[in-house]
């Protein structure tokens, strides 16, 4: 599928940290975008075991609801894989652990577009956001730098399980400020809501009218009757020198070279991590 004129995407990922998160913020592109043959994975980082208030309800319980409710959810938005890594819920930091497991699903299905929240999110509109999503969306730009995308980086991924760095094309972050990117939804709309609703332990009908009224905020700029928001960073397909180097290589090379001996500037192999 061809997001625009220089976004091919053949595969995507969602890593975030409890199920329903991915449905709150892009179900509606995931909708589309499954739709249009992207072949989408999920990948919830915690177990969602924390997501209740009822004193009659135990961690154990809530973890085998909120899975069949995530696996539910992406069936009906066309997602084709599901990887829970199962981290406690309320307890998430970026660990090495989780960056690892982290890493070694972006190496094993490979991504061309990742999605994720934003880490720099706090607070805001009378919200504090959960530690968990700051954690995990941590690890995925850690994961882009270096985790996944490093050789040298958690050697035992690819000298043990044969799994080779690999680095997106771009990471959408899922915007609750100002979005640089739109996507339309308006013809998946029902089916977004439909995945919501599959999430019965956390949210019910009286919610639905709230969430599409953010996603009309959302499309009012590019007049679409309901769309999502992003921050989009795209990224230098692996080997190639990064813009400023190719333009600097074509004024001066023999000033570039002299600096890269003394290190100043990353060799090829170093540029890759950066
Ligand atoms: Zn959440």
């Amino acid at each position: 599928m061809k997001f625009d004129k220089t976004l091919d995407v053949q595969r995507a990922m969602a890593i975030y940290a409890h199920p329903d998160d991915a449905e709150f913020g892009m179900a509606g592109t995931v909708a589309k975008w499954a739709k249009a043959g992207v072949e989408f994975t999920y990948c919830m980082v915690t177990n969602g075991a924390s997501g209740s208030q009822d004193p009659d309800m135990t961690r154990e319980r809530l973890r085998d609801i909120r899975a069949a409710e995530q696996s539910e959810a992406a069936k009906i938005l066309g997602v084709r894989n599901v990887v829970f890594l199962e981290f406690e819920d309320g307890y998430l930091e970026p660990t090495i652990d989780v960056r690892r497991a982290v890493a070694r699903q972006i190496r094993i299905h490979r991504p061309d577009v990742i999605f994720t929240m934003d880490p720099t999110m706090r607070y805001g509109g009378g919200y504090v956001n959960h530690p968990d999503h700051i954690a995990a969306a941590e690890v995925v730009l850690r994961s882009i730098n270096p985790d996944a995308s490093t050789r040298q980086m958690l050697p035992e991924l690819w000298q043990k399980e044969q799994l080779e760095p690999h680095k997106p094309k771009a990471l959408f972050l899922m915007a609750f400020g100002e979005p640089d990117t739109i996507v339309d939804v308006s013809d998946v709309v029902d089916v977004k809501i439909k995945a919501l609703l599959a999430h019965r332990s956390q949210i019910d009908e009286d919610s639905v009218d709230f969430i599409k009224g953010w996603m009309k905020e959302a499309g009012k700029k590019k007049r679409y009757a309901y769309a999502e928001g992003f921050k989009v960073l795209r990224f230098e397909e692996d080997g190639a020198p990064p813009r400023d180097a190719r333009r600097e290589g074509r004024r001066a090379p023999q000033a570039r070279g002299r600096r890269a001996s003394r290190s100043t500037t990353p060799s090829p192999r170093a540029r890759r991590s950066r």
